[in-house]
Order: C-alpha cells, then sequence, then structure tokens
C-alpha cells in the first residue's frame, strides 16, 4: 500500500469516528498529510529529472574522457588511436564540441580537411 492510498483509508475510518471535535481534528491531519504527500511526490519527480540529467551528464564526461585518452596532439591536430585505426580528428570540433570528426583529403595533392566544420589543417599526416 502506497502512502496516498494509506492516508485515503485513515480518512475513510475516520467517518466511523463519532465525537465531531475528534473527527475534525482527524480530518484536518489527514488532509496536511495528505498536502504533504502530494509536495513530496512533486519533489522526487523532480529528483528524478535531475538524477536522469546528472547521469547523462556523466556519460558524456565518460565518454569524452575515454575518447581523450586514445588521443594524441601532433602536427595541428589530434591523432586518434582506437579499434577504427589511427587517424587525424579535427581540434576545433573536439575541443568545441567534443565531437571526434576525422579529417579528410578531399583530393589527392589539397590539405587534409574537416567535412564538419571546413577547416584546413595542411600539417596532418594522413595514412
Ligand atoms: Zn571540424
Amino acid at each position: 500500500m502506497g502512502a496516498v492510498d494509506a492516508i485515503k483509508g485513515v480518512g475513510e475510518l475516520v467517518k466511523q469516528v463519532h465525537d465531531a471535535e475528534l473527527k475534525t481534528e482527524m480530518l484536518k491531519r489527514v488532509i496536511d498529510a495528505q498536502t504533504e504527500c502530494a509536495a513530496l511526490l512533486e519533489k522526487n519527480a523532480e529528483l528524478r529529472e535531475e538524477l536522469s540529467q546528472t547521469k547523462a551528464r556523466l556519460d558524456a564526461a565518460t565518454k569524452q574522457t575515454v575518447t581523450r585518452e586514445k588521443l594524441t596532439f601532433a602536427d595541428d591536430v589530434y591523432y586518434l588511436n582506437d579499434e577504427l585505426g589511427y587517424r587525424p580528428i579535427c581540434p576545433a570540433c573536439f575541443e568545441a564540441k567534443g565531437l571526434t570528426v576525422p579529417l579528410k583529403r578531399r583530393s589527392p595533392g589539397t590539405a587534409p580537411n574537416c567535412p564538419l566544420c571546413r577547416s584546413f589543417f595542411h600539417n596532418a599526416k594522413m595514412q
């Protein structure tokens, strides 16, 4: 039985009390308990939402930490070394948004660039 149902049950029992003054006082306390219970349920919902948002931020921070451990900085770019291989990553996109965008060379002889922010990185070494 939840707190709300328990309070309703007490409210039903109070109807069987015949002393008017006692009945009034008991009903007042039941209403106070219902009000307090409603406030606690609302606070509980707020805390659950805050917990959910905190977990999401922790997951994102953990993911970025794991990614950061696999990065080295050289030639003005980051190099990411993970299960997909060793490749240059756009430093602007990583530092601004935490994104690991691999640099691409659009055609032979051109500098590698970021497909997202379009920045060129002339010193990046492509594999
Ligand atoms: Zn970029």
